[in-house]
């Protein structure tokens, strides 16, 4: 039988992703004012989570959304994150943009419609920033392995690969399919780590928990989730976006789960 690999520890700063490390990111789908940003940071905060996120860029299917307050929306990031003392999340679109992102963000996250955008994966193999590598939401483990490798191969091995839903046939009821096989077939296939986005691929705030447990009890190295104090008044994805109660009874037990795989919440923030 195949061997689950232990993933490998990426560091930022003093915190840990991989490993024995089960890690948290939470924040709302874009940014939109640096109020509202530090608030929910400052939430995210007092419930022991040291990784927030936020888009600046966002790739919106339609032309008529809401498509981010781009540099502006960096800025905002980067005062929160100085201020609380919190790490960083925040996706790119363009290779354009590689150095704007890595001066004003800790992690860059590629989502699921840029990962088949070689110029910009290989542009993200020069640079020293962990990458989160959404998978295609289309695209086989090869590919989503693959696109890894178009980071690497440039030399930037710190890569978290990260599942957000497929395109399966019924989307009556879910906007994507998460695909739970994608972290034991991970962790034979890499050591990157991977985590699970419970908010894209349910497409619903009810699925959250379910789905972001499912993924902690299969083996995933963290979570990927949205979160707002008021989801109902977010501009993006409000419909995905559970509240910081939701949120709480989530993490209440990630850490029992979590032990399944010999991994711990840090709690050194
Ligand atoms: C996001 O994380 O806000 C996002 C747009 O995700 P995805 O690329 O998975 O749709
Ligand atoms: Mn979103």
């Amino acid at each position: 039988m195949c061997e689950f690999k232990k993933s490998r520890v990426i560091s930022i700063g003093e915190h840990k992703i991989g490993g024995d490390n089960f890690t948290v990111i939470a924040g709302p789908c874009t940014i939109e004012n640096y109020q509202d940003l530090k608030t929910i940071a400052l939430q995210l905060k007092k419930l022991g989570i040291a990784f927030f996120r936020g888009g600046a860029f966002k790739m919106r299917t339609s032309p008529h959304s809401f498509p981010g307050l781009g540099k502006e929306g960096l800025e905002i990031i980067k005062k929160v994150a100085d201020e609380t003392g919190m790490l960083s999340v925040s996706e790119i679109i363009s290779p354009e943009d590689v150095e704007l992102l890595t001066e004003y963000v800790d992690i860059i996250q590629v989502g699921t419609r840029s990962m088949h955008n070689y110029p910009l994966l290989s542009k993200l193999g020069k640079v020293k920033n962990p990458i989160i590598l959404k998978r295609g939401m289309s695209s086989t483990y090869e590919e989503w392995l693959l696109a890894a490798e178009h980071i690497s191969s440039g030399g930037n091995e710190n890569i978290i690969l990260c599942e957000r839903g497929i395109r399966t046939f019924d989307y009556t009821y879910t906007r994507n399919s998460l695909d739970i096989s994608a972290v034991p077939v991970m962790k034979q296939l890499t050591d990157y780590p991977i985590i699970i986005d419970p908010s894209h691929s349910g497409g619903r705030r009810d699925l959250v928990r379910p789905l972001a447990w499912a993924g902690a009890a299969a083996g995933a190295d963290g979570l990927l989730l949205e979160t707002h104090f008021c989801p109902d008044e977010t501009v993006c994805d409000s419909q995905q976006t559970v509240d910081l109660q939701e949120l709480e009874l989530i993490l209440a037990q990630l850490p029992q789960l979590a032990a399944l795989w010999n991994k711990k919440i840090p709690e050194n923030i």
